[in-house]
């Protein structure tokens, strides 16, 4: 505020103004900031702005050493965030096999089968992002497929929702899972006709296989870290929300961090119940850490499957396989504990929700965790509590996110891909309370916004475009779709900027484009405010600016 107010002086009285590292010039700029919407110009002195305006006032702070960048009238917004995604899993699916977009179960088959043949036998071949809803018909493949074409390796392929995964015969022998295995808690190994593993492992029985892969090198992870991070600024994302760690994930971070390795932002959780959590309690947050580029003050609990899965926990029977009804992942008696040392301590709480039972039961385990730690025991008043995904809802728990002060993390894509599913799953009512991201707008919701990648493709444009269509990629919109829950333009900026801030107790620093916050600015090929939908899709990031460097042109 001091600096603002001596620069309105210093323009007024027409004397010298501050000298900018940079100027940033003939932008159409949207700030998203109610008092000054619109502007053409921004001065960056070090990371941080110190005007917004017009092309002619910015002027004023150019200096012999100052840069000047033109943006030739392209489209600016605020440093875009992408509030809830895995930054390793991001990076791994650059580099092992990436299976997105096989649109068949003979697509999906082709793609391994290349992958076999340049395999060396025996060396196990992983994958992600296959996804069999729109395969024809839409059902889980089974080991006797993957057997034909790879009989000597073993394979593991995750379902890009990260929630199933199938293995070959070769990988489940390795695990020891056999028609004798009992399901883990919280996990499913799906069997054929005769009582025998068909292959397909749900939530954490993936583990069972998973625990059998080579163990990565650290060098290794550093890779995924550091390809996940190119792919993100590539984008045009400022930040990223990284939804859990272990420890070996957070050594790698730091040592990528000290070694000047990340120019992305980073706001890291840590798994919890567990290690991770265990320490960050102990520790405390870490804030603001290398120049405001990383800050760690979050537990993330998962605490239900995904839909596609039908591991998501619902108060009555999915509609397609009503002998289930899905299953939470953590028990509640575990989660209280921790949770009512998180707000003594004034770290945040995330908690992974899909279903309608999931939703109310974490709802109740955050009410009773506020009542029983009243401010005066906490660290932090506000302790800005997060719902990730929050997807479905019972129409009694919408407004309690508002009255709870919760946030609810949502990913506008998750809506149009399972959209196409939802209503054979939850059947017409439900969809009621699915997605709902304008029913939470009007109870003073806070919504902030993300891609979840590498479940979704992890892509700004995809996700603003889903928030304002709500239909799919191809613009189709079928029953059920609810396409009065699609936001405006200016609500789903906000979930990727502000709100994004906020959720991460970051909106003094970061959010929008004005005097004294963060220069982070995400530069686009095409005004995303005005161009019909279907062009939100084939817009680019051209510039990603992290505090005032160009880390990608
Ligand atoms: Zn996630």
């Amino acid at each position: 505020m001091r600096r603002l107010a001596f620069l309105l002086c210093a323009v007024a009285l027409n004397v010298h103004a501050e000298t900018a590292d940079t100027v940033f010039l003939n932008g159409n700029i949207y700030t998203v900031n109610d008092k000054q919407p619109r502007a053409e110009a921004v001065a960056v002195k070090g990371e941080r702005i110190i005007f917004v305006g017009l092309n002619a006032d910015a002027q004023k702070f150019r200096g012999p050493s100052t840069r000047v960048v033109d943006w030739h009238g392209a489209t600016v917004v605020p440093g875009m965030t992408d509030s809830h995604c895995h930054i390793f899993g991001i990076g791994e699916r650059e580099l092992t096999l990436n299976l997105e977009g096989t649109n068949s179960l003979e697509a999906f088959l082709a793609k391994v089968r290349e992958r076999v043949s340049t395999t060396e036998h025996g060396k196990w071949i992983t994958g992600r992002g296959w996804i069999e809803t729109f395969w024809k018909p839409p059902q889980f493949p089974t080991r006797a497929d993957l057997d034909k074409i790879a009989p000597d390796n073993p394979v593991f392929f995750t379902r890009a929702d990260g929630h199933a995964a199938i293995a070959n015969s070769v990988a489940l022998k390795i695990a020891g899972v056999t028609r004798d295995t009992p399901d883990p808690f919280g996990g499913k190994i799906l069997k054929d006709k005769n009582g025998e593993p068909n292959g397909m492992l749900l939530d954490n029985a993936q583990d069972l296989v998973a625990a059998k892969f080579p163990k990565p090198t650290d060098a290794q992870r550093e890779e995924a870290l550091l390809a996940g991070i190119k792919r993100e600024i590539g984008l045009g994302w400022c930040e990223i929300q990284n939804a859990g760690s272990d420890l070996d994930d957070q050594a790698i971070i730091r040592r990528a961090f000290d070694q000047a390795k990340i120019k992305l932002r980073m706001i890291n959780a840590a798994w919890g119940p567990g290690p991770a959590a265990n320490e960050l309690l102990k520790d405390g947050a870490t804030l603001n850490a290398y120049d405001h580029h990383f800050t760690q003050r979050t537990i993330k609990a998962i605490f239900d499957g995904a839909l596609g899965s039908r591991g998501a926990a619902l108060l009555a029977p999915y509609s397609d396989k009503p002998e289930t009804s899905g299953y939470l992942t953590q028990k509640p008696e575990e989660l209280r504990p921790m949770f009512a040392e998180a707000l003594r301590r004034g770290i945040q709480v995330e908690t992974h929700a899909i279903g309608d039972r999931t939703n109310r039961t974490i709802l109740d385990l955050y009410e009773e965790a506020f009542k029983a730690v009243p401010t005066a025991q906490r660290k932090i008043a506000e302790p800005r509590w997060r719902v990730e995904h929050a997807q479905i809802l019972s129409p009694q728990d919408l407004p309690r996110f508002a009255k709870l002060h919760v946030i609810a993390s949502m990913q506008p894509s998750h809506a149009i891909s399972d959209l196409f599913f939802a209503p054979a799953r939850l059947g017409m009512a439900r969809l009621a309370g699915a997605y709902a991201w304008n029913s939470l707008l009007k109870t003073g919701t806070i919504i902030c916004g993300g891609s979840d990648a590498p479940v979704e493709r992890g892509e700004p444009m995809i996700e603003f475009y889903a928030a304002v269509s709500r239909k799919s990629i191809h613009g189709e919109q079928g029953e059920g779709w609810h396409p009065e829950e699609a936001v405006s333009r200016e609500e789903a900026l906000k979930f990727f900027t502000v709100n994004a801030a906020y959720a991460a107790f970051e909106e003094k620093d970061k959010g929008s484009i004005e005097p004294d916050k963060l220069a982070d600015f995400t530069v686009l090929s095409a005004d995303i405010m005005k161009i019909p939908e279907p062009q939100i899709l084939q817009t680019r990031c051209s510039m990603t600016v992290i505090g005032g460097e160009i880390v990608n042109e």
